[in-house]
């Protein structure tokens, strides 16, 4: 028997066993010539035969067991959480509200054929996403707007997932979950490809309890997950690292019984039903921060662009304590009544609804965040310990044109936050 021989003729002649059905015994290379290292003579000739032949089969069956494992690698994406995500309130329910960030590796376009949230271990589908309902989460890094090339994905682009998946999908735990993403390359081999990652398990801390920033009535909550220029799509990359701030910002326009928010003209921000409407102190707080050297323009003018340094106009940071810290911007100018470092009591007025900065007309832009920098920080969910939901414009457009708003059963709401377009009654 010739050492060389091959691995097939081995397990034929002397090994009945062999390796299992279906392992195949080709591609052995040399990995069997042992026959040299053995003693000579024709007893000696049968076991130098034998065990070569299991030793044989032994490495064939190693080979073969490294080589059934190798699978062809690609470029994929590389995805991963930015913030972690937190248990918060959107929509008018409870939700984890994070982000997925992907970029494309390869060298070729990757188009998007699914999102899936699966809980790790008994792997069950808590979320899935894919066609529209996929490209209605998806922001790119290149603003691409056209609605049918929005999945495709170019080589080397960042594209970002923003997830609002209500809490009511997962059990009373706090379960691990991984993404699991279904992609199609486009060129070369037309396949399906799946990775998996951003493991995470859903957080056990609840949105910060505080009291409204305002009061009275007619107060309308503007905010959408989906507008790629809302607060929750903005993301500010000005010291090291892309931040959400406004992750959880809300812009409070205050309208009349027939949905006007403005008297005589909306031109001037003094004849908006809002302006000049006192702001309040969301919690005993110690004043972190106040900016009030903006000017602000004698009329409401849409188009008004200023710098990102100045997209806040004068405004107000308090620190409520354990690194939150809640955000009042667009404050009326000489409107703030508080000074840094002093202390204030819950629903105590420290400033005015005004007019400036980067804003379409007189409004409270509220949210919290993680730090005292308005574009370096994470938005933190909230929620109010209590407010009425007297009615509903039915949407941005009709809200917009002033349309009136559907009235509701003024039912009151406890440590929530209200729906998108909702007009509410604070205390
Ligand atoms: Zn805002």
């Amino acid at each position: 028997m010739r050492n060389t021989e091959s691995c097939e003729a081995s397990r034929e002649d002397n090994n009945p066993t062999g390796p299992p059905p279906g392992h195949s015994q080709r591609n052995c290379g040399n990995g069997h010539r042992l026959g040299g290292l053995l003693p000579s003579g024709p007893h000696h000739q049968y076991i130098k035969r034998t065990v070569s032949a299991l030793l044989a089969c032994v490495i064939c069956w190693c080979c073969e067991s490294i080589h059934a494992q190798r699978q062809p690698l690609y470029q994929s994406f590389d995805m991963r959480l930015g913030a972690l995500p937190r248990r918060g309130y959107f929509n008018g329910e409870p939700a984890l509200v994070y982000e997925v960030h992907l970029t494309n590796f390869s060298a070729a376009e990757l188009t998007l054929d699914q999102l899936e949230l699966v809980e790790e271990g008994s792997r069950r589908v808590r979320a899935q996403y894919s066609d529209a309902n996929l490209a209605e989460i998806i922001s790119r890094s290149d603003h691409a707007s056209d609605p049918q090339a929005q999945l495709r994905i170019p080589a080397g682009l960042h594209a970002t997932l923003y997830l609002t998946v209500p809490l009511t999908q997962f059990g009373s735990g706090v379960p691990k979950l991984v993404h699991r993403l279904t992609y199609t390359s486009e060129t070369g081999r037309k396949e399906r490809s799946v990775v998996e990652g951003a493991i995470f398990r859903i957080p056990i801390e609840s949105p910060l309890v505080i009291a409204p920033p305002l009061r009275g009535e007619g107060w309308t909550a503007i905010y959408s997950d989906a507008w790629e220029r809302g607060h929750r799509r903005v993301m500010f990359a000005t010291r090291g690292i892309a931040r959400i701030p406004g992750r959880y910002a809300i812009d409070w326009v205050r309208v009349a019984a027939d949905g006007r928010h403005a008297n005589g003209g909306d031109r001037e921000p003094a004849h908006w039903i809002g302006y000049g409407s006192e702001v309040l102190a969301v919690a005993d707080a110690v004043v972190a921060f106040t900016s009030d050297d903006m000017a602000e323009p004698a009329t409401v003018d849409s188009a008004r662009k200023v710098d990102i340094e100045d997209a806040s106009g004068d405004y107000v940071v308090l620190d409520l304590g354990k690194g939150k810290y809640a955000f009042y911007e667009h404050l009326k100018p000489s409107s703030i009544s508080v000074a840094v470092g002093v202390h204030v009591h819950r629903s105590q007025p420290i400033a005015a609804v005004g007019y400036t900065g980067q804003s379409t007309g007189p409004h409270l832009h509220f949210h919290v965040a993680d730090s005292i920098a308005p574009l370096d920080s994470e938005g933190l969910p909230y929620v109010f310990d209590k407010y009425r939901i007297v009615g509903r414009f039915s949407s941005a457009e009709a809200f917009g044109a002033g349309n009136g708003w559907k009235s509701g059963s003024a039912e009151v709401h406890q440590n929530e936050l209200p729906p998108p377009f909702a007009v509410v009654e604070f205390p």
